[in-house]
């Protein structure tokens, strides 16, 4: 939990309950689960996990509400489960009704929930969603084509004040263009409709990012434009993340000595290397893309 996180993204985090298991291949090197390991609490990556005691911080978040949004001209957003997983199928019913139920307390702030489980988030939302949908930003992540199909019609099928997708760690190329359209699919990838079945609900926002971590898989800058690009075609805000600890080597410009790990050749003949997060920054092509969406 953190009262000023470090996620760009949001202003705050809270974990209701932290551990998880692995479900995809953007799971393979989760920072969660190494910090578990680090902390001598591996059993949470291994069916166990425990609920935290730091339910109050978002119960003190939203009394001071009033000086928060006359400070930032918003209500605060708070990113709940950055050590777990809000939609895990091994988490007890109660607690999760418990979170629902801050949630409904806390009516001044916004919350984020973003879930690698979007085909749990139908039997999982409570009974008065339609209360608290507009206070909830809901995303899942899609690292490649695969997991976007799998994961996105499960997103759209909930009303939410915002339907976010977490492109990161972008792991292959992703079309989202079906998705970004309020008026029914303009592309049709499979001849004559659209596939995602769900036309009157659209992705709302992009945030993309690459890998970071001892073990971070490069992404191919091509990757990161192509979803730029869908999102300005479409109208629909992109925040570019990180690079991660790669980047491209033409976007290496002059600077501090570099501690250069490593270099990869990615298709078309693009090299990467492994520059460290810090140091590659959140530029691409030379800007910054920042973009955030007006909740519904
Ligand atoms: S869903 Fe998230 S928290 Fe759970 S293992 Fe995967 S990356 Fe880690």
């Amino acid at each position: 939990m953190a009262e000023a996180s470090d996620i760009e993204w949001c202003d705050s985090t809270f974990n209701p309950w932290v551990g998880c298991t692995r479900i995809s291949e953007a799971c393979d090197y989760c920072y969660a689960a190494d910090w578990a390991k680090r902390t001598g609490q591996e059993d949470l990556w291994q069916g166990n996990r425990r609920r935290t005691k730091t339910w109050n911080e978002p119960r003190k978040w939203d009394r001071q509400a009033d000086t928060f949004e006359e400070e930032h001209g918003r209500p605060r957003r708070v990113f709940c489960a950055s050590l777990a997983d809000i939609f895990d199928n091994q988490i007890p019913t109660l607690w999760r009704d418990d979170f629902w139920g801050l949630i409904r307390e806390c009516d001044r702030l916004v919350f984020l929930l973003l879930t690698k489980r979007p085909m749990n988030i139908e039997k999982m939302l409570p009974a008065f969603w339609d209360e608290i949908k507009s206070r909830v930003w809901l995303g899942t992540t899609c690292e490649h084509q695969e997991a976007a199909d799998r994961n996105v019609p499960h997103l759209l099928k909930h009303d939410a004040a915002v339907r976010f997708v977490s492109y990161e760690p972008a792991l292959g190329p992703v079309k989202f263009t079906p998705w970004l359209h309020d008026d029914g699919c303009r592309d049709t990838p499979s001849a004559g409709s659209c596939y995602c079945g769900f036309e009157e609900f659209r992705i709302d926002w992009i945030v993309a990012g690459g890998e970071s971590g001892p073990n971070a898989r490069p992404a191919h800058p091509d990757w990161f434009r192509s979803v730029r690009d869908q999102c300005a075609a479409a109208g629909i805000p992109f925040l570019f993340k990180q690079w991660g600890e790669w980047m491209p080597v033409a976007t290496i410009g002059p600077g501090p000595r570099l501690k250069i790990k490593d270099h990869r050749y990615l298709d078309g003949g693009t090299v990467v290397r492994w520059v460290g997060k810090k140091y590659a920054g959140r530029l691409l092509d030379g800007v910054l893309h920042d973009a955030y969406p007006e909740p519904r």
